[in-house]
């Protein structure tokens, strides 16, 4: 008899837009937009953004409103809703749990690892807070460790030792460079495609 199944699934990219760039669009705030790929000292990025909001007097309620009228990217949620049927789901994200709230209301509030963000008594941001140091390979770890068979899919560098972590590894829309410097994941475009592979290398029921 196979093991039970958990599909680890990156957030950003793969279920919903990438947020720090549709705040600097709807903020209209450019100096937003810089990401790890300009900045790669993920902290230093961080205290950054943390200025700039303060500096904008951006409270995390205006954040939230921004985020809150993003939405899923389109078909994530009917993706979410056939995974969730067939095996155990858990999103796996680098971002924080005040960020992540108001789309995942509209994910119906999927199991989600993340960070937190450290809020004062006025809504002010004054720090972050991350929960350990390369989390999505551990938590694929960890529920290898407790007997699942594990699958993930992710688009970015930071999904690389997640993918190479699970049983079966997968990219969802990443872009061109990595499959080339990663090419043992196989490339997938579309929900259909991932669950497609999904189902193949498990016993998932299409
Ligand atoms: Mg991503």
């Amino acid at each position: 008899m196979q093991q039970p199944v958990v599909v680890c699934l990156d957030l950003e990219g793969v279920l919903v837009p990438e947020i720090w760039i549709n705040v600097a669009a709807k903020t209209g705030i450019d100096d937003l937009k810089i990401t790890t790929r300009e900045m790669p000292d993920y902290d230093k990025l961080m205290r950054q953004r943390l200025t700039i909001l303060d500096h904008h007097a951006l409270k995390i309620s205006d954040i939230q409103d921004v985020i809150g009228k993003m939405g899923p990217l389109e078909g994530a949620t009917d993706f979410l809703a056939w995974l969730r049927e067939r095996c155990q789901v858990v999103i796996l994200s680098d971002t924080f749990y005040q960020f992540a709230q108001p789309l995942m209301r509209q994910l119906g509030f999927p199991t989600l690892f993340c960070n937190q963000l450290e809020i004062d008594s006025q809504g002010r941001i004054v720090n972050y807070h991350m929960r350990m140091e390369n989390p999505k390979k551990h938590a694929v770890a960890a529920l290898k460790m407790l007997n699942f068979f594990t699958m993930a899919a992710g688009d970015s560098y930071n999904d690389t030792s997640m993918l190479a972590e699970a049983d079966k590894g997968f990219f969802f829309r990443p872009p061109d460079h990595l499959p080339k410097e990663f090419p043992g994941f196989p490339v997938t475009q579309t929900y259909s495609e991932l669950q497609r592979h999904l189902s193949e290398a498990s016993s998932l029921h299409g």
